[in-house]
């Protein structure tokens, strides 16, 4: 039987979503964002009341979440499977209600942190997507699309469906620990972007509801054994690995504690590993995941003659059965430089069996939880793996790959699949490793068919590090993702396509555009010769080196092209206001792009030891920013992932120069090269007695960090030289420290007007000019609403002579230093 239910009438009313008489906040948010979309499409209010205050409201109830009216009609989602949803049309009545157990602390959760579930949402979520048409681009307004209509009716429904992904997480991109580590030493620049933070977290959060991103159950992984050095070396040093002098635990003294390796054939490893697990598994009967992965670092594997006799496995024969191509036999059968096999999977997986089976005496529905990872991430071919043990495989990295590329992936996952692995988790850094940075890029479709691919053959959980957030630039791939996490059924393209025909009648022009960016993407990044480019563009290369191949190779005609296209979508969409807003977007995205390609070319093959002028490249700089915040005030692209993740890619595009003048009446003109600034601390405060602000400051060689410097960015404790410094010198406290660089200007340097620039300084600080004393700074007053700025003319600076600036910056209770460095800069606008 067919019925239709009326929700809303030309633009009126006739329902009332009912939810429980105390809605957890997750079925109270259902009942708000169900609310919202009704009146986004027609106009109307649908009121939202709880079950007891309904009385004889005229109207179709919707009863959204638990409530005794849905149980009078006979649905008790506490007796569903986890996040199972539930979409039904019964008796007149609306159902949008799913399972929502493991509230942790029904009042201060957030939706994606915890083990939170919560199927009533994803049932109004599926229910505006698949009957009414909603779709959400991206976090944010302008990425809502609502159809129109006065009138929404819905047929019959019966729908009940449960994940087969119990885990489907992107990390968010927008939280505490993916911010700039800076951000809180430029005041001025951070003033801009802190308001938006919280705002575009909870839109970020929202987003991944949306998408029905979630889990039933909170797996615990990660490097398990990173307590057990100062747990265990001085009662039990059997348990650590024997190191090549005959000692147990670290390779070498300054190894850290948390990397120390286990010496896995030793039995009491198991002992302590069970009885660690039986402490939690009391506290929470239920529960059953045994992190077991090795800690980090690629030293210090045990020497001992067990695990060597471990390390033999079944040989090539079998290798090339389980499928490993030849590269891989050689990774598992070849000689590392510690003298053990450069696969270590034979060693590590006898141990994990050993582990699964006495595991399994004690808590027969636990699993041992391991990674695919370091010397251990080939499949130990071959060999039989108890099927209690999950493991995880970090993979399928990097977008676009060649189809050879994709068959080696898939080989390698089958590989470990045929070790008789039933339950695999994925933690791929595909969104971490994309070569776009704010660049249009799309990968939706073979990334997509790579998730259905692992689905299909025993993934049960992604994690993917982490949602990076360039919405204008690399939505559609964002989307489809997700989109094909809880829909597993659907086709890769068909996920895309979804994307794309929400544009309406922009659609073909849109699809066009992305694929303009894929193909582009293809052309550049499968091309045989691209590692040797990436060398070219910087001195590191690899990932570093694939991000700024953009400016040598991406050339004015392609954005030509995708301008051209997204006029076209302009066109198509005319008077549709919605479609438009998120054409806009893209076209922002688009233009930020462009100025990215142009930005990069000016750091290609940029050696770190050459001064850096700023004439042309400034210019780029502001027009990138500007987009930017542009983007930020629509929510509409990770700004702060932009930021953040640049600066930790030694700035990669050079836009770093933009929060040292943010606001500030100065354009920058030069700085010398970063290698070029010497940094020294003086903990003892000894530097001005022996006058180092006049002669050159010898750095030692554990405060060099080539081929980049980084003292700069963030203040002196958080950059990599002082951490080497801290090791080898055994001191904590900084206290005071000297910053020096030679200054070569040129012609233009030198005019009336011009100073000499210091942009943020924690702490007070003196200034010296070849070993003159031209400017003492108070504490504070360097970080307030002005930058320092010493006229050039009182230094008596001449184009063509060199001099050295000297800075010692003094912040004895706190972290402090130099935040940007010296520049000379010139008035703006001049
Ligand atoms: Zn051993």
């Amino acid at each position: 039987m067919s019925e239709r239910l009326t929700l809303v009438q030309d633009g009126q009313a006739a329902s009332v979503i009912v939810t429980g008489d105390n809605p957890c906040p997750s079925q109270q948010m259902a009942a708000e964002e169900l609310q919202y979309h009704l009146e986004k499409m027609s106009g109307a209010k649908v009121p939202v009341v709880r079950e007891s205050e309904l009385g004889d409201k005229p109207g179709v109830r919707i009863l959204v979440g638990q409530s005794d009216l849905l149980k009078s009609l006979g649905i008790d989602t506490t007796q569903i499977d986890r996040e199972t949803i539930i979409v039904k049309a019964l008796d007149g009545t609306l159902i949008l209600a799913g399972e929502d157990g493991g509230q942790l602390d029904p009042y201060t959760v957030e939706f994606c942190d915890v083990a939170v579930r919560t199927g009533t949402l994803y049932a109004v979520y599926d229910f505006l997507q698949d009957q009414l048409g909603c779709r959400w681009l991206w976090p944010g307004k302008t990425g809502e699309i609502v159809p129109q209509r006065k009138t929404i009716e819905v047929g019959s429904l019966d729908i009940q469906e449960t994940p087969k992904l119990f885990m489907r997480h992107f990390r968010p991109g927008i939280r505490e620990r993916s911010k700039d580590p800076g951000e809180d030493h430029y005041p001025r620049y951070a003033e801009f972007l802190r308001p938006l933070f919280n705002p575009m977290r909870i839109e970020e959060q929202t987003w991944l509801k949306r998408m029905k991103m979630g889990r039933s159950e909170l797996i615990v992984y990660g490097h398990a054994f990173t307590d057990w050095y100062d747990r265990f070396i001085e009662s039990d040093p059997e348990v650590f690995a024997e190191q090549a002098d005959g000692s147990r635990g670290l390779p070498n003294s300054s190894y850290p504690k948390e990397f120390v390796k286990l010496c896995v054939s030793s039995p009491k490893v198991i002992e302590f590993a069970i009885a660690d697990f039986m402490k939690k598994r009391e506290a929470d009967p239920t529960f059953r995941w045994m992190n077991a992965c090795e800690n980090d670092g690629g030293l210090g594997f045990c020497q001992c003659k067990t695990c060597r006799e471990w390390d033999k496995g079944p040989g090539e024969d079998q290798a090339k059965d389980a499928g490993l191509d030849g590269s891989e036999i050689d990774g598992n059968l070849g000689v590392s430089s510690d003298g053990l096999p450069n696969s270590l999977s034979y060693r590590y997986f006898r141990f994990y069996n050993k582990l699964a089976r006495k595991l399994r005496e004690v808590a027969p529905d636990a699993y041992v939880v391991t990674y695919g990872y370091s010397r251990y991430r080939n499949a130990p071919a071959g060999m039989k793996l108890e099927p209690n043990i999950m493991v995880g495989l970090i993979g399928f990295n990097t977008y676009p790959m060649t189809a050879e590329q994709i068959a080696q992936q898939r080989a390698n996952y089958m590989a470990w699949r045929k070790t008789g692995v039933e339950k695999m988790f994925f933690r791929p850094n595909s969104f971490f490793f994309s070569p776009a940075h704010g660049i249009p890029w799309d990968a939706a479709v073979q990334m997509g068919e790579d998730i259905l691919f692992l689905v299909e053959n025993g993934t049960v959980s992604t994690d993917f590090d982490s949602l990076n957030g360039h919405w204008s630039t690399a939505s559609p791939t964002y989307y489809a993702t997700a989109r094909l996490h809880w829909d597993t059924h659907m086709k890769a393209d068909e996920a895309w396509r979804e994307y794309i025909e929400a544009f309406g009648p922009a659609a073909d022009a849109v699809g066009e555009y992305f694929l303009h960016w894929r193909k582009v993407f293809e052309d550049t990044y499968l091309r045989p010769d691209i590692d040797k480019l990436s060398k070219q563009a910087d001195p590191i290369g690899g990932w570093l080196g694939l991000r700024k191949v953009v400016g040598m190779l991406f050339t004015k005609e392609l954005f030509d092209k995708g301008r051209g296209l997204l006029e076209k979508a302009r066109k198509a969409a005319a008077g549709q206001e919605d479609v438009l807003k998120s054409i806009n977007v893209l076209q922002i995205g688009l233009d930020h792009g462009e100025k990215m390609v142009k930005a990069a070319q000016f750091t290609v093959a940029r050696k770190p030891d050459k001064k850096v002028r700023f004439e042309d490249h400034w210019p780029v700089v502001v027009e990138i920013m500007k987009l930017r915040e542009k983007l930020a005030g629509l929510h509409a692209h990770n700004v702060f992932w932009l930021d953040a993740f640049e600066i930790r890619m030694h700035d990669m595009y050079g836009l770093r120069v933009y929060y040292d003048f943010y606001k500030q009446p100065y354009a920058p003109l030069m700085t010398p090269g970063e290698t070029e600034w010497a940094f020294l601390p003086d903990p003892e405060d000894k530097g001005e007695a022996e006058e180092w602000f006049g002669k050159k400051i010898e750095v030692p060689a554990e405060l060099i960090h080539s081929p980049y410097q980084h003292i700069f960015y963030t203040t002196w404790d958080g950059t990599p030289p002082m951490i080497g410094w801290k090791r080898a010198s055994g001191n904590d406290q900084v206290r005071h420290g000297w910053y020096q660089a030679e200054f070569r200007p040129d012609m233009q340097d030198a005019k009336p007007g011009n100073v000499l620039y210091i942009p943020y300084i924690r702490g007070s600080a003196k200034v010296w000019v070849d070993g003159k004393l031209v400017r003492e700074v108070g504490e504070g007053e360097g970080d307030m609403d002005r930058a320092v700025a010493v006229d050039i003319g009182s230094i008596g600076v001449k184009s063509g002579k060199p001099f050295v600036v000297t800075v010692k910056v003094s912040s004895p209770a706190e972290r402090g230093g130099l935040i940007g460095p010296v520049y000379i800069a010139r008035p703006e606008g001049r």
